[in-house]
């Protein structure tokens, strides 16, 4: 089922937009029956959770870290993760940058903006990043790359206002572009959309799509997970 559902959201996707299979709370059964079904993209959100996982599952997995990120817990993720989405302050920037320079990589980041309507989730505006690239703290940053953005749409019916919202990550994108990175072809990731938004996502040009329950099925809360 795990390997159907996988090959019916591939077959949608062009050719530039890749698919994050988000696994968090799911058993490493599950993440092992993607994987043989040729998954190599996973997101967790627990940095404990993953590093578990990575521990437990072959090593051509690229590993992406999709949530809150606690300074204190980089250090369980550092040395494997292979592209953090969440950073929204230039302190995680640094502290991020710190742990990756204890295992000599440079990890890639994407800024995480603000674009829906609801409070609780977290995220940068526009000033404020621009802000943190102009800062000559970020500036001195040698092991952290900024390889695009990431946004969430409101939990919202309404898809004409979720079209708006990644429209406005692609045109915050564009501007940073433009502004701070029009010399780095690292810089070209849009992660957005998830299992109820992606298509539009897709449309409105996310290149890195992150499915959780349309891969693996509903998730189940109140069951503590490791973190
Ligand atoms: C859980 C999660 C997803 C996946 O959500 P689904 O609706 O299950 O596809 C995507 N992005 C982030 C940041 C998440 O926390």
């Amino acid at each position: 089922m795990i390997a159907d559902n996988i090959q019916q959201i591939i077959k949608q996707l062009p050719e530039n937009v890749r698919l994050i299979a988000v696994s968090k709370t799911k058993p490493v059964e599950m993440l092992r029956e993607a994987y043989d079904a040729g998954q190599r993209l996973f997101g967790e959100n627990k940095a404990l959770e993953m590093r578990d996982k990575h521990a437990l599952l072959p090593e051509d997995i690229e590993w992406h870290f999709i949530g809150h990120l606690q300074t204190n817990k980089i250090k369980y993720i550092a040395p494997f993760v292979s592209l953090i989405h969440s950073i929204d302050s230039l302190a995680l920037l640094q502290a991020v940058n710190k742990e990756a320079a204890k295992h000599n990589r440079v990890i890639d980041c994407l800024l995480q903006f603000h674009i829906a309507t609801e409070e609780t989730k977290f995220g940068l505006n526009l000033d404020e990043a621009r802000q943190l690239l102009q800062s000559p703290e970020y500036q001195q940053l040698q092991s952290v790359r900024i390889v695009g953005v990431m946004g969430m749409a409101s939990n919202t019916d309404d898809m004409d206002q979720v079209r708006r919202e990644f429209a406005n990550l692609k045109d915050i994108f564009d501007t940073l572009k433009q502004e701070f990175f029009a010399a780095s072809d690292a810089f070209r990731e849009r992660s957005m959309g998830m299992s109820g938004d992606y298509p539009v996502a897709i449309e409105e040009g996310s290149t890195l799509v992150r499915v959780g329950s349309a891969i693996f099925g509903a998730r189940q809360y109140g069951v503590p997970v490791n973190d």
